[in-house]
């Protein structure tokens, strides 16, 4: 879909260096349950994602619902994603704050927010293999308690930012509550994952003009609300066309049924006639 190649380069020497380290602080079982978790199609180089769910192994066999390979098996065709054309951003000393990124482009974007309440198993294979674009805003609590989940995640293209320390609504409060909200979660999140969080996500999208303020100067470019929420496989749109619009951003959470989100997140983005992109190619 939309990581570019360079991106997806970088994740397979990023999960070389993960297979390397590995192999000498963790345990078996983690070892082996990551080569399993990218295995490849038999006919894929060992780097590159099946392009379509038609190369998997059980292609021939139905797979089974709820399965990996159902899921796979489910994922539409999309056309191919346009080349990025990053958005303008303000010079103002505080983050823009969107419903939606400001393109024309025919993309639409995944967002998948929180981290403590619930981490599917298969969600990094499903990524990688249908290469689907995610960016987690992560509350750093839950980042620091699961760091090889997420970790996954990003070797498997998705990108990690910032969505505050305790989860509090931060409208209202101090500039310097904010920022140590705001500062503290960039801070433990680039530590480890070993990036700088460039997008800020406010708790229940609560904000005010103190958090673009605060946000920016965490090194947030942008804060990003959502103009569709996605809950046990059904989009509900917060906009009046009730369809994805192009920069469209779709807000789901790290719940048990986050393998169907994602899924009826990639099928309305499809019946728009757009493909899944990823933000942080938009905004640099
Ligand atoms: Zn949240």
């Amino acid at each position: 879909m939309s990581a570019t190649p360079a991106r997806r380069s970088l994740a397979a020497v990023t999960l070389l260096a993960l297979l390397v380290l590995s192999g000498c602080t963790a345990g078996p079982t983690l070892h082996a349950r990551r080569i399993s978790a990218h295995q490849p199609a038999p006919s894929a180089s060992p780097f590159a994602p099946s392009a379509s769910p038609s190369t998997s192994p059980s292609a021939t066999a139905k797979p089974a619902p709820g399965s990996l390979d159902w899921y796979l098996s489910q994922v539409p065709t999309f056309p191919e994603a346009p080349p990025p054309q990053p958005v303008p951003l303000p010079t103002t000393g505080a983050a823009p704050f969107w419903h939606r990124l400001p393109t024309d482009q025919k993309v639409a974007f995944i967002t998948i927010d929180d981290g403590g309440l619930a981490r599917p198993s298969e969600v990094a294979d499903f990524v990688w293999r249908a290469r689907i674009p995610v960016t987690m805003f992560l509350n750093s609590p839950a980042a620091e308690e699961y760091p090889e989940y997420f970790r996954q995640i990003q070797v498997a293209g998705g990108v990690v930012e910032n969505h505050t320390i305790t989860h509090n609504s931060l409208a209202g409060r101090s500039y310097d509550y904010q920022k140590r909200e705001i500062c503290g979660a960039a801070d433990k999140l680039e530590a480890l994952f070993g990036k700088r969080a460039t997008l800020f996500r406010p708790p229940f999208g609560e904000h005010d003009s103190t958090t673009l303020k605060a946000a920016h100067d965490c090194g947030a470019k942008a804060v990003l609300h959502w103009t569709e929420t996605v809950h046990e496989g059904k989009v509900r749109y917060q906009t009046p066309e009730k369809v994805v619009q192009p920069g469209d951003v779709l807000l789901m959470h790290f719940r048990p049924a986050l393998m169907d989100d994602l899924l009826a997140a990639l099928k309305a983005i499809h019946r728009a006639g757009l493909t899944p992109a990823l933000l942080e190619d938009y905004v640099l």
